[in-house]
């Protein structure tokens, strides 16, 4: 391994007797692993200051409004992008599926947990995203943890941007292979860490919509770089199906290059109203990793009304591209709006429309402020995004009327005149 290839974290193993210890002086006083947690202040501080934008306890909601402490809020800061949480069909599938299979499967798909349920939806799966075969784990996050540490081995390099998800970075830290970090969607600096790379195995690990950016990858280039230095792609498209291409399999079917995508992740938490993850890809691939992901072997899987209620979507989805439509009416319509204003919303091209204000105190008197006024966003600071570049998140669902979306627009408005982030 060339010494440029520097991992993003320390080695994992933890000696189990660490020299340290034997050398440590016995009457030193013994550190505290509860202090870090004594000394978190800040979350006093803001709670405070009441402008603690966390954990808001929602009492009631549809798809596009949420009741919280007795108060009505427009909701536009869930990512319930064709607007099916509370479609009655996939209610409908979801209690037929508890009647049938009870509320859970108490254990995991490898043992007594797997339902032809499961297997009905990896089918789908695959055949949406015009792959081979699919595997379902239980979170979109666990199956970033599950098929970056199963693949990325000692001698492999796993290379991300750098503006990739947290279950994306996590999986690189359980992979026993090197982690390289390219700049967001910079296709240069992918390159020359790529050079870098040469003689190893390679994964490329990328977000298909980045979740607090709005901005798409660079595909095509990216599929260019991955042909000539010989690297796999895997696409996490946790906020692409269900969203882009014709049928809404994501980033691949958006620029036509499926093919040249080896596996392609996502998550049911978001267009499928669920909860749960998937992976797609060549039969051979999958096989592997249903037999070695150790977040898929030892976790109990998807309760079987979360995968009915993602197969009452998936139709949902093939029968009403028209939800598909009006999801990126509604996101055109509110980013379109937002610019009109003033506000900066960075490199946006999707339903995940951030508005940036870059401190974080004023981020969350601004959050405050819309909440007041009622509208239900999400306030996202460091390390979520990069420091001083906090902005207040916003996203899309098929189901917001033209009239929540003109308040949300005129609440923004006021608030950001008040506060002077827009003249
Ligand atoms: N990948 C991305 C890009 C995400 O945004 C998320 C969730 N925010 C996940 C993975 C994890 O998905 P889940 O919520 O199913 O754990």
């Amino acid at each position: 391994m060339k010494s440029s290839i520097r991992p993003v974290v320390a080695p994992q193993s933890v000696p189990s007797e660490a020299p340290d210890a034997v050398l440590a002086d016995p009457l030193a006083p013994v550190p505290d692993i509860f202090a870090k947690a004594r000394q978190f202040t800040r979350l006093r501080e803001v709670q405070e200051m009441g402008l603690y934008p966390y954990f808001v306890p929602i009492e009631s909601s549809t798809s596009t409004e949420v009741v919280v402490h007795g108060k009505r809020l427009v909701m536009v800061g869930s990512n319930n992008y064709l607007g099916l949480n509370h479609d009655d069909r996939v209610i409908a599938a979801a209690q037929t599926a508890t009647a049938k299979y009870g509320t859970a499967c108490t254990g995991s798909r490898f043992l007594n947990g797997n339902t032809d349920l499961h297997e009905e939806l990896e089918v789908r799966l695959a055949a949406l995203t015009g792959k081979e075969a699919g595997l379902v784990f239980s979170t979109g996050f666990q199956t970033n943890l599950g098929v970056i540490s199963t693949l990325v081995g000692r001698n492999d390099v796993v290379v991300i941007d750098k503006l990739d998800h947290a279950s994306i970075v996590d999986g690189c830290r359980l992979a026993g292979g090197e982690t390289v970090r390219y700049r967001h969607n910079d296709m240069n600096d992918l390159e020359t860490k790529l050079r870098r790379a040469r003689g190893h195995a390679k994964l490329i690990v990328v977000d298909g919509v980045f979740s607090m950016e709005g901005d798409i990858v660079n595909l095509p280039r990216l599929v260019e770089l991955c042909a000539a230095y010989n690297a796999s792609i895997a696409v996490d498209d946790a906020h692409a199906v269900g969203v882009l291409g014709a049928t809404g399999a994501g980033t691949a079917e958006h620029f036509g290059l499926t093919d040249q995508v080896d596996l392609i992740i996502g998550t049911f938490s978001k267009s499928f109203a669920s909860i749960g993850g998937f992976v797609t890809g060549e039969r051979a691939v999958i096989d592997y990793l249903k037999h070695h992901a150790r977040t898929e072997i030892f976790s109990a899987s998807m309760p079987p009304a979360a995968c009915a209620a993602v197969i009452a979507c998936l139709d949902i989805l093939a029968r009403e591209p028209e939800r598909r439509l009006q999801l990126w009416k509604n996101a055109d319509r509110m980013r379109d709006g937002f610019r009109a204003l003033g506000f900066d919303t960075g490199g946006s091209v999707t339903p995940i429309v951030p508005v940036v204000v870059g401190d974080d105190l004023a981020t969350f008197e601004f959050w405050k402020r819309l909440f007041d006024a009622g509208v239900f966003t999400n306030p996202v600071v460091a390390p979520a995004v990069p420091e001083r570049e906090s902005r207040i998140r916003t996203s899309y669902s098929a189901t917001h009327t033209n009239d929540q979306l003109d308040f949300v627009l005129e609440m923004f408005a006021q608030v950001g005149r008040s506060m002077g982030i827009i003249s």
